[in-house]
């Protein structure tokens, strides 16, 4: 029997089959907007052939008012539907089934027609909507209606109707945004009677026999949000309007409590649909950082769900589900929830990827095929940087050496591992280690190699990856002054008041590390839940706790610096800079900027302002941590090029200057992709 017998087992839908419980959940990854249906088809074709039971497609706008921005892919056209014709035939020739998402922005649409309940602006977006009357609500709801009989006709095998995150839907839903008194606001038989009307109709236009998932704000984390008797309701009432699913819709995107990203601890949120379990009579999909067949298996395995919804850990691997089914999970790349090419891209304009797997949604363009020429290749750092092109070199058949002189492979991972909330590098790791080990690469560890050992080879790839730079402030070469490659190997014991100077990623990683000096809320679903002020819906409106976010008391005093006057975080990750923001805030950890750094001393640290150096401090410290930045170390390849042997440099050695993981593996993959 499969190690994963829940996960795996079909789900009868009475018309159709689902082939096991896994649901690749709705992804925005800026494929549609590209307008290249063959890349779009492909996208979804790996992941069909990946094994996964049912995928749902981004969010596809029902009209111009409903979608999320303009230019966003719409299903209003004859031209649409054979477009879209071209990704369900290709998924279909997979062996896959596949929904089409249909996203009604309202409030949260990010253009000037958008549409709400009521006249009230979103605090994420800039643009006010306008007020909906009687002719406007049934406008939507037929254009909503009509998309989802655009996409039968495109041959999809459902639609998911988007009902949560604070959408169109959710808005008419609660007293924060709806403020109506006709016969759509008021009580809470009108507030959800748009949604219900809206399932009716769209069940009324496909059929009997088509999917109709409705994604369900279960728990809203939003002042005034759903009481969970509220919740039972409109589940109900969805199932009695026609729908086959109910999927599990956790938070506004508006809310202020981190839901997705890396620090939430694993199915975090799959309590909230084990309540529903036995409410109503259709399967109900949990969500929200499941990301290994083990994780799923247990969420499936003690009656949360009926099936699990995965996305981002689909862009990570696009065989997730074959994999586990054939005993190698060990193998599959792991989505470690840092959101950094996923999430983070499409708020940024640019189409997705994932930083552990840059091939996602670029399946068409970076190809890695078996080379016709077999090559001797040495890769000199096990970094992401390096560990990604030795794996990518071997995968295509070339014998691959790497060299690290440190006793594990990793790199700078090894020190993201340390911080609280940053667990997932564990297995990214390990999954490195695996793979590796799988394509019979050589590692020599503990190994200083010099230009001299590489003569045999014919490429060889520097990721020699970075060394910290240098800030040359008076006084750092005290006892009391640490480097945070120290703090976070565990060499360097910091004191009770630490100043940290520099607030970039690892400055804030580091003051973290320090905040919680090994308590980690991300292992303990409890805490975690008090830290963030999350409560049991049943008890209590929306999941939030009256009395707020708790969090420990700071296991230190830390304050943070730097010399931009800018606000401090401000480059951090723009789907997650505000929880580690928040986080450092929640533990009184003081962020300075502007600062200049005049000494340090056996006070502290000696800091004034502006050009002028007014206003001297002194940020009174045990120990100083110095996170100032990092340059690339280039030395060997500097070595190689005057001796005249040609490398390749990638990773922090290639350039240091806001260096992360995402473009060293990138790099690395692209490169290996080419030899
Ligand atoms: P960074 O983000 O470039 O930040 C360097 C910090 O050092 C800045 O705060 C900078 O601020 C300060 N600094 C630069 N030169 C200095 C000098 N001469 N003296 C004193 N301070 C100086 O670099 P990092 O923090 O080392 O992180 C490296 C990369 O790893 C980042 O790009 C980041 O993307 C990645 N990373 C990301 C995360 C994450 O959570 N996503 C976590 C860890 C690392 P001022 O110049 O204003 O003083
Ligand atoms: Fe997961 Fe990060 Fe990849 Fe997004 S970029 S899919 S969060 S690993």
């Amino acid at each position: 029997m499969s190690s994963y017998p829940h996960m795996l087992a079909p789900l009868d839908l009475g018309f159709t089959t689902l082939k096991n419980r896994v649901l690749m959940g709705s992804m925005h990854t800026g494929l549609e907007e590209t307008k290249d249906w063959n890349r779009v088809a492909e996208f979804y074709a790996a992941r069909a052939r990946g094994g996964v039971g049912l995928m749902v497609t981004g969010g596809i706008g029902p009209n111009l008012e409903g979608s999320v921005l303009p230019g966003a892919a719409m299903m209003t056209t004859d031209a649409d539907v054979a477009n879209h014709r071209i990704v369900t035939d290709r998924v279909h020739d997979a062996g896959g089934k596949i929904a089409m998402q249909i996203l009604h922005a309202g409030r949260y649409a990010y253009g000037p027609k958008c549409v709400a309940p009521s006249a009230i602006k979103s605090p994420i977006s800039p643009f006010p909507p306008t007020e909906l009357d009687e002719d406007g609500i049934e406008k939507q709801i037929a254009d909503i209606a009509a998309t989802a009989g655009r996409a039968k006709e495109a041959g999809y095998d459902g639609v998911e109707v988007m009902g949560s995150e604070g959408y169109f839907l959710n808005q008419f839903l609660v007293t924060h945004t709806n403020k109506r008194t006709d016969r759509w606001g008021g009580s809470y038989e009108n507030r959800m009677r748009l949604p219900i009307e809206v399932v009716r109709r769209v069940r009324e236009t496909v059929g009997p026999d088509f999917i109709v998932i409705y994604r369900l704000s279960m728990i809203d984390l939003v002042p005034n949000g759903s009481t969970y008797d509220e919740v039972v309701q409109l589940a109900q009432a969805v199932e009695k309007a026609g729908a086959t699913i109910i999927n599990t819709g956790i938070g506004w995107h508006e809310a202020r409590i981190p839901t997705i990203s890396t620090s939430v601890p694993r199915a975090a949120f799959a309590w909230v649909t084990k309540k529903l379990m036995g409410k109503v009579g259709i399967p109900l999909i949990t969500s929200n950082r499941i990301n290994t067949p083990d994780v799923a298996e247990e969420v499936l395995s003690t009656g949360c769900a009926d099936m699990v919804s995965m996305a981002r850990p689909m862009l990570a691997d696009a065989d997730f589900v074959n994999k586990a089914a054939a005993g190698k999970s060990a193998h599959i790349a792991p989505c470690i929830a840092c959101n950094q090419a996923c999430l983070d891209h499409t708020f940024s304009g640019k189409i997705s990827s994932c930083l552990v797997n840059p091939r996602a949604c670029y399946e068409t363009e970076l190809v890695v095929e078996p080379t016709q020429t077999p090559r001797m290749i040495a890769v000199v750092g096990a970094g992401p940087a390096g560990l990604s092109a030795a794996i990518t070199a071997a995968e295509r058949g070339h014998t691959v050496t790497v060299f690290d002189r440190a006793s594990e492979i990793g790199g700078q991972l090894n020190l993201a591992k340390q911080v609280a909330g940053k667990e997932e590098f564990w297995g990214f790791v390990d999954w490195y280690r695996t793979m590796v080990d799988h394509h019979g690469i050589k590692v020599n560890l503990d190994t200083e190699v010099s230009a001299g050992d590489l003569g045999d080879f014919d490429d060889i790839i520097i990721a020699t990856g970075v060394i910290p730079r240098d800030p040359h402030i008076p006084g750092q070469d005290r006892d009391n002054v640490v480097s945070y490659v120290d703090v976070l190997n565990g060499t360097a014991t910091p004191g009770d008041r630490v100043a940290v100077i520099g607030a970039g990623g690892i400055g804030f990683d580091v003051s973290e590390h320090l905040v919680h000096d090994g308590n980690s809320t991300t292992l303990n679903l409890p805490e975690w839940m008090r830290e963030w002020g999350v409560a049991d819906i049943e008890e209590h409106r929306a999941g939030l706790a009256p009395e707020g976010p708790q969090p420990e008391k700071a296991a230190r005093e830390v304050t943070m610096m730097q010399r931009k006057p800018s606000k401090v975080g401000k480059g951090l990750g723009k789907t997650t800079g505000w929880i580690h923001r928040a986080s450092l805030t929640m533990k009184d950890v003081n962020m300075i900027a502007g600062v200049n750094y005049e000494r340090i001393d056996d006070d502290g640290v000696h800091i004034t302002f502006g050009a002028a150096r007014e206003n001297p401090q002194v940020i009174a410290a045990d120990t100083v941590v110095l996170c100032a930045g990092q340059l690339s170390d280039r030395s060997l390849a500097d070595t190689l090029e005057a001796a005249g042997k040609a490398c390749h440099v990638i990773g922090g050695a290639d350039v240091a200057a806001e260096l992360d993981a995402k473009r060293a593996i990138d790099q690395g993959t692209r490169l290996a992709a080419t030899l």
